[in-house]
Formats: C-alpha cells, sequence, structure tokens
C-alpha cells in the first residue's frame, strides 16, 4: 500500500545514525516514498567492524534494495560450521552448510560479510538514491512532539517523524525514555582482528583451518574464539571474547589494543588458537567492551522510535545484530506507508518487541552454553553437539491461533511483508493489535 492510501502524505523523516541500522531504515522509508535526511555524530564513517553474519531473514531485505550485486565479490558463504575443544582442539560438532539449502528452505541466501563491506556498499546505495547525510551531526536533544532533533551545532532540524539508530549508547533511548538508560556492561571483552589469508597459505596451522570455507569456533570456560573467512576469502577474520578486567574504563573501543593481553588470556588454550593469536597485528586490532540492556518498557514516544541496538543490542552468540537491525528498517517502513502516523511508534513494537526480545534472550542462553567451565554441563553441552538436532532445539513463543515454530524456522524464515501485511489486515479488521503495551 502506498502512503496515499492511508491519507499519509510525503513525509519527512530524520534517522539519527548511520549504522547498519539506520541506512537500513533510509533505505526502506525511502523506497516507500517518504523523504529521508540521516544525521551521523562521526565526521567520517570509518572502515571498523568485524565479521557479520546476515542470515535469510535479512538478506531478502538487502536483495529488496537491490544490493546483492554490489555485494557479489565480498560475500562468503560457509560450507562447514566447527566447533572445537578450547584445550586440544578436539572436534565437539562438524556440520556441513550448503548454501543452496537455505535458498531453498528460506527462499534467500545466507552471507557472511564484513561489517565495513556491508556498510559501504549500503552507504553508497543511500547515495546513489539521493538520500541527504549529514556527518558530523551529533545529536543532543529532540522534541519528539515537534518531531526535531536539536544538534551539537545548536542547529535544530524539523520532520515529521525521527527515527533512533544511534547503537547501544542511544542518546535517543534516553530522550524517548525520559531519563538515562545506559547500556549494561555484560563482563565480557571481545578482541577482533584479522588475517590476509595469502600470507598463511602454506602455513601448517592457519591453512587447514580456512580450507573447505569453514567457520571455526573454539569453545572454552569463560572464553571462546572465533574464525571466519571473509571478503571474498581474502581475509581470515578473528574474535576472541574473554572476561572484562575493567581496563577500557567508561570507554566501549579502543583501536590498536594491547596483543599481550590477548595472547595472556589464551596461553594456556590449544596451538592453533595460540597460532592465531600470535600473527595478529597489534595495530589492526580493535578491543571492544560488549554491552546489553534488559528489555525497554517503549521503544516510542510521540513522532520518534528507536531501532537497531538502540533499543534491543544483541550479544553476538547468535550473531543476528545485524540482521535485526535490518529487519527492523523493513519493518518500520511498512508501518509509515500504511498506518496513521499516530500508529506508527505503537504498531512497530508490537510487531519486533516478542521477536528481538526471544532473540535477545537465546543469545544469552547461548552464552552460557558456550562458556560452561570444564565440569558436567559442559560433557552434558558437548553430548548435545554431536546430534545437530538438539543444537538450538528451541521453540518460539506460541502465538495464538498460530502453529509453534522451531528456532531456525522461524528465524530464518521470516519476511517482514508476510508480518506487515497479516498485522495491517487484522488492523484494518478493527482488532486491537497491542500485544506489548508500552
Ligand atoms: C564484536 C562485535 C561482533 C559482532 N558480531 C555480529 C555478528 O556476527 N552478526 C551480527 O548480526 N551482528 C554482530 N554485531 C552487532 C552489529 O554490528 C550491530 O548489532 C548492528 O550493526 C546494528 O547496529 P546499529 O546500526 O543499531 O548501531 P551502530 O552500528 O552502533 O550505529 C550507530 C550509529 O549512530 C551514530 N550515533 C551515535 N550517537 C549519535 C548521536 N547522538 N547523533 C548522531 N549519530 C549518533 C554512531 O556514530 C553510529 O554510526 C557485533 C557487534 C560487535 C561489537
Amino acid at each position: 500500500m502506498s502512503p496515499s492510501a492511508v491519507d499519509n502524505p510525503v513525509l519527512d523523516v530524520i534517522v539519527v545514525g548511520a549504522g547498519i541500522a539506520g541506512l537500513a531504515a533510509a533505505l526502506a522509508i525511502h523506497d516507500a516514498g517518504h523523504n529521508v535526511k540521516i544525521v551521523e555524530g562521526a565526521t567520517v564513517l570509518r572502515e571498523i567492524g568485524a565479521g557479520v553474519l546476515i542470515s535469510s531473514n535479512a538478506t531478502r531485505e538487502l536483495i529488496r534494495w537491490g544490493l546483492e550485486d554490489d555485494l557479489r565479490d565480498v560475500i562468503v558463504q560457509s560450507r562447514v560450521s566447527r566447533v572445537l575443544r578450547w584445550d586440544n582442539g578436539d572436534v565437539l560438532s562438524e556440520v556441513k552448510m550448503d548454501p543452496s539449502i537455505a535458498l531453498k528452505k528460506y527462499d534467500a541466501p545466507v552471507w557472511m560479510l564484513h561489517r565495513a563491506d556491508l556498510h559501504t556498499a549500503m552507504l553508497k546505495k543511500v547515495q546513489s538514491l539521493g538520500i541527504e547525510i549529514r556527518l558530523g551531526s551529533r545529536v543532543l536533544d529532540a522534541d519528539v512532539d515537534t518531531a526535531s532533533v536539536t544538534l551539537a551545532s545548536g542547529e535544530v532540524l524539523y520532520a515529521d517523524f525521527i527515527v533512533g539508530a544511534d547503537g547501544v549508547r542511544s542518546k535517543m533511548r534516553d530522550i524517548i525514555s525520559q531519563k538515562p538508560v545506559p547500556a549494561l556492561p555484560t563482563g565480557d571483552y571481545a578482541f577482533q582482528f584479522a588475517l590476509e589469508i595469502e600470507k598463511y597459505k602454506d602455513d601448517p596451522v592457519i591453512a587447514p583451518l580456512v580450507e573447505g570455507h569453514a567457520a571455526t569456533a573454539w569453545w572454552g570456560p569463560g572464553r571462546h574464539v572465533i574464525g571466519t573467512l571473509l571478503r571474498g576469502e581474502k581475509l581470515f577474520n578473528c574474535v576472541a571474547v574473554f572476561p572484562d578486567d575493567g581496563s577500557l574504563g567508561d570507554e566501549h573501543k579502543q583501536l590498536g589494543a594491547d596483543v599481550d593481553e590477548l595472547r595472556r588470556n589464551f596461553s594456556d588454550w590449544c596451538p592453533a588458537v595460540r597460532t592465531i593469536l600470535f600473527h595478529a597485528d597489534p595495530r589492526s586490532i580493535v578491543k571492544w567492551k560488549l554491552q546489553d540492556l534488559d528489555p525497554l518498557k517503549s521503544w516510542h514516544r510521540g513522532h520518534a522510535v528507536l531501532i537497531g541496538d538502540a533499543c534491543h543490542p544483541m550479544l553476538p552468540y547468535l550473531a543476528q545484530g545485524a540482521s535485526q537491525a535490518i529487519e527492523d528498517g523493513a519493518v518500520l517502513a511498512q508501518c509509515l506507508a500504511n498506518l496513521p502516523l499516530d500508529r506508527v511508534g505503537l504498531a512497530f513494537q508490537d510487531l519486533r518487541f516478542a521477536r528481538a526480545t526471544q532473540i535477545q534472550q537465546n543469545a544469552r542462553k547461548q552464552k552460557t552454553e558456550n562458556h560452561y567451565p570444564d565440569g558436567p554441563e559442559q560433557r552434558a553441552r558437548d553430548e548435545r553437539l554431536k546430534d545437530p538436532t538438539q543444537v538450538r532445539a528451541w521453540q518460539w513463543e506460541p502465538v495464538v491461533g498460530k502453529p509453534t515454530k522451531n528456532w531456525n524456522d522461524g528465524l530464518f524464515g521470516y519476511d517482514s511483508k508476510v508480518e506487515c501485511e497479516e498485522y495491517f489486515k487484522e488492523h484494518e479488521a478493527g482488532r486491537t493489535l497491542v500485544k506489548q503495551a508500552a
């Protein structure tokens, strides 16, 4: 349905933040026929970030926005996913992954991408569509009733609707919540770095790890390491997670972090992990404080709504942060195109809250599983890993009148268009749709 179908004029929408969530929302809202302006606090958008898995539930949106050709050369499709034991590298699980299966089953592929490659492609698309993007424009305040934002420069910008896509340390979250809502520490740091595969093609440890398009994880007590191929298989991207010792203070990231700290944390791990960490170039290491948030009471107020990490940061254990940010953008645009403006925030939260919250909760559950200390719980987990049907054998919360869904089908089979169409049909039928009251 076009905006005119609900008598919504062409709206002016300000998107705060040019991360994956903000760019996704900008592309989708522009596509829905509205005017979009992005305001981004950073003066330069740097090539930063690790590997992001974009699963079928989100690749279908990227394809709809015409990004497949732009990403073709940098996509990796893993063919094997392995979990290895931390101290001796024993294989706990090895699952062959045929990329055509996701395509057949969920009608969209699974892509492993460098966040910077995805971000660059989305940014280029935004620019090619003529969407205005203002860098160096940090939002300090907003009035959600008049839909205006005040920038650090003192300039005030007016619109019809504001999208808060300003990440886990969101200012828009404080404004919408009418109180400070700081992100919570998870107790973990993540170190990220990448090795150029070309340099290690004869290395007896690293070469076999990247053979056969593998994604490899080592799980151990309180820690894990993941290595995946990225950027058209030119990079071996590594993320190592270990307990936060407070060394970052109030900062949430540090470039060129202490490589000795990284190596010290894994000094008793298997030779493969120690070899990978030995090759980490200190200049290329990024250290992140992993942050979290308990479910918020409300994601919206007045003519403003939160999306992405600003309202539902996801621990990286299910690799869904970027995919959920993309789903958010797609759903919000459909709400803006099909509902009266004063229903948009409520409907968006109604459509997205239960799903995002369950993914958040299961990501926390997955962290516990990955990090069990040696002992009976870890042994039970390792037994479960031998049977792929037991891994993530979760169900989605039942929805009245609908069949229950197993985890993978519900996660990867999600199509924002189908969800929104059903929701709007019920809305037109005059039913009350507020499942998650603000
Ligand atoms: C180590 C690590 C590994 C990860 N791995 C994965 C993975 O495998 N798979 C996955 O899907 N996700 C992963 N994620 C998460 C993923 O990157 C994010 O969840 C996703 O990109 C959504 O982010 P966002 O756009 O909401 O926020 P961000 O990427 O944080 O973007 C927010 C933007 O808003 C800007 N901004 C902030 N405040 C203001 C302001 N006041 N005014 C204007 N602009 C502002 C910021 O400069 C920034 O550009 C990982 C994250 C980390 C840290």
